[in-house]
């Protein structure tokens, strides 16, 4: 590995961060190939700890957070709360599977309840298996549907998605032994996002809605909806509206702003728009063909060069862009008699 590359995932080794002010950072291991750890945030105060986020339900992780707290003096039963950014595996199923023996609340945004409920239905085989797929017909991407099927993959942990303790709503101020959180509903990640910024000491758990590294995935979720990313962007901008604050994100290490990381995430998607609008231009119609034209990662990769589930995931990030500029009536949309979305350029005023 390079040294940036070892660098670059410093932050995923297991070791506690010592924050200040009685805040931990705790990376926790993850099976997932791109998103080697996630952290979780310990607060602690002489009673007992509250976690922001979770980890995921596996062995490893849950060893992992009671080594990470034991280090800092607390036991697993000596969590009192959860409070869970989003309902995604990696930061919800450990405090579900905790909860059973330690009897800790969990709380959760509530505009999650949608996720839960869909998730429910897909685990019960009442839906598709995977996130991102059942749209995949109307996006053009048949091929992708095909070798999908080919797979038999499993979800990476057996997942009780039971319901919160609590739904939290936004602007709710959460109080803690030794400060108060503002949870503030941040849609796009998922739905039901939330960020907990603590103005007083101007940090911001900012979940997966800005990382340092990665722009987060849009509108990945079992009840996803068109306008993923018109939420995404607004709640960027309501992000940026708070005062500026330490980044304090769950994949990633910590950085001293989220407004400088905000703007750079502004700019990329306006880059991705222009690049989705030239596609169009182009001729390239169904989601599908246009996420085969643009490239991909930092890295400038074309859309065959991805593995499967990146690929998945870049068509209905595709779809997600064409859908802001259609809602900014830069491009329309029509469905094909096969039931593809098809776009084109709208035609200019005065046409
Ligand atoms: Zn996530």
């Amino acid at each position: 590995m390079s040294q940036a590359a070892a660098d670059r995932y410093a932050w995923t080794e297991p070791a506690v961060e010592d924050l200040g002010a009685g805040v931990y950072r705790i990376p926790l291991p993850l099976p997932m190939d791109g998103l080697k750890a996630v952290n979780v945030y310990a607060i602690a105060d002489p009673g007992g700890v509250d976690l922001i986020d979770a980890g995921i339900a596996l062995v490893p992780a849950r060893e992992q957070l009671a080594a990470g707290l034991r280090q800092i003096g607390y036991e697993l039963g000596d969590v009192r709360n959860f409070f869970v950014t989003h309902m995604h595996i990696d930061h919800y199923s450990l405090a579900v599977e905790l909860r059973k023996t330690f009897h800790s609340v969990i709380s959760l945004g509530e505009e999650e309840r949608a996720n839960l409920v869909a998730t429910r239905e897909m685990v019960n085989g009442r839906g598709n298996r995977f996130f991102g797929i059942d749209g995949l017909h109307r996006l053009g991407a048949l091929e992708l549907v095909t070798e999908l099927s080919a797979q038999h993959r499993q979800p990476p942990a057996l997942v009780d998605w039971e319901d919160p303790d609590r739904w939290v709503a936004d602007g709710t101020d959460l109080d803690l032994r030794t400060r108060t959180l503002r949870a503030v509903h941040t849609p796009g990640h998922t739905r039901g996002h939330l960020i907990f910024h603590d103005a007083a000491a101007e940090i911001m758990f900012a979940g997966d809605h800005v990382l340092p590294h990665i722009t987060p995935s849009i509108g990945f979720e079992a009840a996803p909806h068109r306008l993923a990313l018109r939420d995404y962007l607004s709640s960027l901008a309501r992000t940026l509206a708070l005062p500026d604050a330490r980044l304090l994100p769950a994949h990633g290490p910590v950085t001293g702003s989220t407004h400088e990381r905000v703007n750079e995430l502004l700019a990329h998607h306006d880059l991705r728009l222009a690049e989705t609008h030239q596609a169009v231009q182009a001729g390239h119609a169904s989601p599908y063909e246009v996420a085969k034209a643009i490239k991909w990662t930092r890295h400038q990769r074309l859309f065959g060069d991805l593995d499967l589930f990146s690929r998945v995931q870049a068509v209905n990030e595709t779809a997600a862009h064409l859908e802001v500029l259609a809602v900014r009536g830069q491009v329309t949309r029509e469905v094909s008699a096969d039931g593809t979305e098809l776009y084109q350029m709208a035609a200019l005023a005065g046409d």
